[in-house]
């Protein structure tokens, strides 16, 4: 039995103790939130008559009781949480994004690497049944589009929504996309929060690829959706419902063979019947599972058996680094848009 504890326990850390108390192999021993009703509730929802559940202020009461933490803190507090967990040599699951700022997450990097505890960031996109689904068939892409909306919470003000929401697409692009991004030209937008509330990114890779993304906080509703070219096929993902499907061109289908001498393709079987035989369209088989389980069962198995995480630290930072770079891009249209105004008012 991996014994596990959850610090900080409002909307996400609730359910990690949740899915913690569920999964196989481990015990729920401890919660803790600064908020004392917050850990109680928590606490009392997953105790039997024989297990107990600690519920704590300070999570530093019971690091001797436990073999790996969830830490579902505020992003400014991540590192103050993780901190004496992992000089400890606990396994630590911190929430994305893995810190507020780079020196913080080298900080949490550093040090896992001196405990040698394990360190896994909460990227949860990675364990979506819908990318698990498309992964196997998506071939070197070159091209990825990411759009995510999502109603207005107060919750993760603290952060920006490149920081809040969009870090979730810039792992995802980093995670399918080889190589090194070399340019970035972002544009963003406040609207009720002090930080930027919407933001545009355009990632240019050292190969050529190109990844665009646009995140919104100040939505309706909510949706996620994903596409992904290939050289010869596309993939169209719809996060929030669940679906997706491929399409692909028949093999051997080269356009030149179909020319007219206008240069026109012709096609004497007819626009559809040309496009049912070369171009062929699949629905996904979405595996039926919870991310945060698959997530959490991840977590666990890496601190068990001692194995590098699904998502490392280097990992979380290196998408905090291109958060970074789209802040800064953002800043600086934004220092060019105010001198433009300024000067034809
Ligand atoms: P929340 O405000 O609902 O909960 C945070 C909880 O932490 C609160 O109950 C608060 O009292 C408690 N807390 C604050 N400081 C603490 C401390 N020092 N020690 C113990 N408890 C403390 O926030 P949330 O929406 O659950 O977000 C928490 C983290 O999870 C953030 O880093 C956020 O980015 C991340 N998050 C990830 C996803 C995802 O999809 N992976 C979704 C939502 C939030």
């Amino acid at each position: 039995m991996l014994r596990v504890g959850v610090i900080g326990v409002g909307h996400l850390g609730k359910i990690h103790a949740r899915v913690y108390s569920e999964l196989d192999g481990v015990e729920l021993v401890a919660v803790s939130d600064i908020q004392e009703n917050a850990a109680r509730e928590v606490a009392e929802a997953h105790s039997t008559d024989s297990h107990k559940i600690l519920a704590t202020t300070d999570a530093r009461d019971w690091l001797d009781k436990v073999d790996a933490v969830s830490v579902v803190v505020p992003t400014p507090v991540h590192l103050e949480a993780a901190r004496t967990f992992l000089e400890a040599g606990k396994g630590v699951l911190v929430e994305k994004p893995l810190a507020a700022t780079l020196a913080e997450a080298d900080e949490l990097i550093s040090i896992a690497d001196r405990s040698g505890s394990t360190l896994q960031v909460g990227h949860i996109e990675r364990f979506n049944p819908v990318l698990s689904a498309a992964l196997p068939h998506i071939d070197r892409p070159v091209f990825i589009e990411c759009d995510r909306i999502h109603p207005f919470s107060l919750r993760s003000t603290d952060v920006s929504v490149i920081l809040d929401l969009m870090i979730h697409d810039i792992d995802l692009i980093l995670h399918v996309i080889d190589g090194e991004v070399t340019s970035v030209d972002a544009l963003g937008a406040q609207v009720i929060s002090p930080t930027d509330d919407l933001a545009t990114a355009r990632l240019v890779f050292a190969s050529g690829c190109v990844a665009m993304v646009k995140t919104s906080r100040v939505a309706m509703n909510r949706s996620r959706k994903v596409r992904i070219f290939c050289e010869r096929s596309y993939f169209s993902l719809d996060l929030v419902a669940r679906s997706g499907y491929r399409v692909f061109l028949e093999e051997g289908y080269d356009p030149g063979d179909f020319l007219d001498n206008t240069g026109r393709i012709s096609a004497p079987e007819g626009e559809a019947a040309f496009l049912a035989k070369h171009l062929r369209t699949e629905q996904l088989t979405i595996p039926d599972h919870e991310p945060l389980q698959a997530e959490l069962r991840a977590f666990v198995q890496a601190v068990v058996n001692k194995t590098e995480p699904p998502v490392t630290g280097p990992q979380g930072r290196r998408a905090m680094k291109v958060a970074e770079e789209i802040d800064k891009s953002i800043r600086y249209h934004r220092q060019r848009v105010t001198e433009y105004l300024g000067r034809s008012r």
